[in-house]
């Protein structure tokens, strides 16, 4: 194996699965980690910090816990959200954006404007901040290389490939928990069942997301924002193995497909390597009997993801308000404030109230994201009254 000139890493959001995994990726194939940053003061992200020993330490909101994480990490140790939006501007560095929630948006443009390759996992930077993010790649010379899994195939199926050949995308969907559940037996389920996801182990927002479809949704906007593919040309299709992980039809009628055992550190060490491949210590995949099954997803039961395109096509701010209004709703539904089935409602009614209007600048998605949660919190509030 060969030295591979691997940039040094900010890992954002480090405490959690996504970072966590990065960690891990960066230890065997020996990337250089400059810097770890997360929401709160964690054991988790102490003993990251004790393993990285030249990394520096960012803290949004430590909490009481501020004092021993400063005089257990000393001039290391950062606080704030603009400490995170400063050090993914290190020179010359990849940043793995691995934050939850819209907070992500601020860090992916500070690492775009600086000349970095963002690996980006935050979905939010896309959904919500599509246009800016678009902006800042035609204006910087900044990269952007997915590490969602799906977005990953669809990367890996067109590299090489001029973007004029691509006709279609097709995304696979695991269809969650609750696939094949009727609406009447969606009305019923309970938080601990939406957060038994088959085969992806996720933080709570996504794994809900992944139960409503409301995840795939997010990600036909991101393959639109990522490929510029018009929304008529992006599918959905289940796939309850996570075997095929997204497909690109071309012109000319072929289709590749990534096809591989699920396993998110395959898409972050591209991520961190690309064009480039290092070796991985993943077993080999063996398709003998498997059993591979394709569905149409069941857009009745599961309304959250026309929700998506529908955002989708409106575009502007449409995709920050339904980011914002799905967290709060899924926020209420995980606290037990409302049922499974009244997070579309509630997404729904906010998009409907909505006037969209193109972004300009980041205060322009926070305030449509503000707008949003107030909404979306009035509704749940009202669904909890009764
Ligand atoms: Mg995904």
């Amino acid at each position: 194996m060969g030295r591979h000139p691997l940039n040094p890493l900010v890992v954002l959001g480090a405490s959690g699965s996504i970072g966590r995994q990065t960690l891990d990726v960066a230890t065997r194939i020996g990337a250089p980690v400059v810097a770890l940053a997360a929401r709160t003061a964690s054991d988790t992200l102490l003993a990251q910090a004790d393993a990285h020993p030249d990394a520096i330490v960012c803290v949004v909101d430590p909490g009481e816990r501020v004092d021993e994480f400063q005089s257990r990490l000393g001039d290391r140790f950062h606080v704030g959200q603009g400490a995170i939006t400063e050090v993914a501007a290190t020179k010359d560095s990849t940043v793995v954006n691995g934050v939850v929630g819209a907070a992500g948006l601020a860090a992916s443009l500070s690492a775009l404007y600086a000349g970095n390759r963002l690996a980006l996992a935050n979905k939010e930077s896309l959904v919500a901040g599509g246009p800016l993010v678009r902006r800042a790649l035609e204006t910087g010379d900044g990269e952007l290389i997915p590490v969602d899994s799906e977005h990953s195939a669809i990367w890996q199926c067109i590299t090489g490939e001029s973007p004029s050949s691509v006709a279609r995308l097709v995304l696979t969907a695991s269809g969650g928990p609750f696939r094949g559940f009727s609406q009447k037996q969606l009305a019923g389920v309970t938080v601990e069942a939406a957060l038994d996801h088959p085969t992806w182990s996720m933080g709570p927002r996504i794994t809900t997301d992944s139960a409503t479809l409301m995840n795939k949704a997010f990600e036909v906007i991101e393959a639109h924002y990522l490929f510029d593919i018009p929304y008529d040309n992006i599918d959905v299709v289940v796939h309850p193995q996570s075997i095929v992980h997204s497909l690109v039809e071309f012109t000319d009628g072929v289709v590749k497909a990534e096809v591989g055992l699920p396993d998110m550190r395959k898409p972050i060490q591209y991520a961190l390597t690309a064009p480039d491949r290092i070796e991985g210590d993943h077993p080999p995949l063996d398709l003998i009997g498997a059993d591979l099954t394709f569905e149409a997803p069941d857009r009745i039961a599961f309304p959250c993801l026309d929700l998506g395109y529908a955002a989708g096509r409106a575009g502007g701010t449409a995709t920050a308000v339904l980011n914002a209004a799905d967290e709060v709703a899924v926020q209420a539904f995980l606290s037990g404030d409302i049922p499974f089935v009244a997070i579309p409602d509630v997404v729904g009614g906010v998009l409907d109230d909505h006037e969209v209007f193109e972004p300009e600048t980041i205060e322009d998605v926070r305030g449509a994201d503000r707008w949003s949660r107030d909404q979306a919190r009035q509704s749940c509030e009202r669904i909890r009254g009764g």
